[in-house]
């Protein structure tokens, strides 16, 4: 229903979005996820309206609403956006914040109450009609926001890092009550966010954004086993990196480091690996597994499948279910991992990291 062709926009000298194209399907949520200045928002903002591209073309049900010289104005393109700092008129209470679009299509008294009533139900915030915005919290303040975004039937939500003002423990509370609601309503939406576990939580696709362009477009699913690149695998939690130069073939894929030659590593494709040139390999605290002192280093081995690292423990704290630990590797390098129970600090220890969750990326 939503499709992206080629998006150019600059902002001076400096290319924000350098010709992105992308589609989004009726009922689909989309969350658009990438380091801060990437153009996450620059993209949303095309998308509703406010702002022209320099070059490419959207189209919204097959109908064109932008190009560089045409543009469709926003209040016409059936698109609604909820903000990170919500937006809502403070001046106004609840009920006229929410009922303000459909007062807009002048939409008769009765019919605006009914469907008023119905959104704020939906978002339980029955009893709060008469409310001023400052008298709510923030998390209410966002609900607010939702409704009067959904009061009109949009053809497409735009979310624009919507939770960021909450605290924590609302933000989690409010990113599934919206994954399921959305889904309910069978809503088209596109979410954007720099928090991963916000993207999760939300998305039927992942785009991840770099430097304007595209990284990754894939299910959560495939862009967390299969991050496309480095800084794919950065943005999705694989934050331990061993620095060294490639070794070996596309099929057997080596990696010599400080941690010694590590083969059986799964190698991503991407042509930039070239035999002992500079690579690096990145994997997830939880994907590294303490082994016991005395195992026997041939068995854990299982066929080349597993690399045994060895590093010294440096720091280790309590997380609730867990002990984080940080450790170095003979190289200097730093490896968090998770383990059952607390590691003295000076130990050394050994960890074997399965060849399926490291990932291999030339530099
Ligand atoms: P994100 O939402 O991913 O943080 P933005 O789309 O806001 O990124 O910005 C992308 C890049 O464009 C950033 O480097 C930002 O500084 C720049 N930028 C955004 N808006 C403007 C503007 N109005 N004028 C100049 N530069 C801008």
């Amino acid at each position: 229903m939503l499709e992206v062709r080629n998006l150019l926009k600059s902002y001076g000298d400096y290319q924000a979005l350098s010709g992105l194209s992308l589609e989004l399907q009726e009922g689909e949520i989309i969350s658009v996820l990438g380091p801060s200045g990437c153009g996450k928002s620059t993209l949303l903002q095309l998308v509703a309206g406010l702002s022209r591209p320099d070059g490419g073309e959207i189209l919204l049900h097959g109908q064109t609403i932008a190009t560089a010289s045409k543009m469709l104005p926003p209040e016409k393109r059936g698109i609604n956006m909820v903000f990170q700092d919500y937006a809502l008129w403070p001046h106004m209470n609840v009920f006229e914040n929410v009922a303000y679009g459909l007062k807009e299509k002048r939409m008769p008294l009765q019919q605006i109450k009914d469907k008023v009533a119905g959104a704020l139900a939906l978002l339980q915030l029955e009893g709060f009609e008469r409310r001023l915005p400052p008298q709510l919290s923030g998390g209410q303040q966002q609900r607010v926001a939702i409704a009067r975004a959904l009061v009109t039937e949009p053809r497409l939500m735009l979310l624009d890092e919507p939770l960021s003002n909450l605290d924590m423990r609302l933000r989690v509370e409010m990113r599934t009550e919206m994954s399921v609601l959305f889904r309910r309503l069978k809503m088209s939406v596109f979410h954007v966010t720099h928090d991963p576990e916000e993207a999760f939580a939300m998305a039927d696709k992942l785009l991840l954004m770099r430097s304007g362009a595209i990284d990754q477009f894939d299910t959560p699913f495939a862009c967390y086993h299969k991050p496309a690149s480095r800084q794919a695998a950065s943005l999705l939690g694989a934050v331990n990196v061993l620095q060294g130069h490639f070794a070996g073939t596309a099929e057997e894929p080596a990696i010599g480091c400080s941690a010694g030659l590590l083969s059986g590593i799964l190698c991503e494709p991407g042509g930039k690996l070239k035999v002992d040139g500079p690579a690096e390999l990145r994997f997830r605290p939880e994907a590294l597994a303490l082994l016991p002192e005395t195992a026997d280093a041939a068995v854990e081995k299982k066929g080349g499948q597993t690399n045994i690292l060895e590093a010294r423990v440096i720091h280790c704290t309590f997380e609730g279910t867990k002990w984080r630990t940080l450790a170095e590797t003979s190289g200097s390098e730093r490896l968090y991992l998770f383990s059952e129970e607390h590691l003295e600090t000076g130990g050394v220890i050994r960890m074997a990291l399965p060849s399926h969750a490291a990932y291999l990326y030339g530099l």
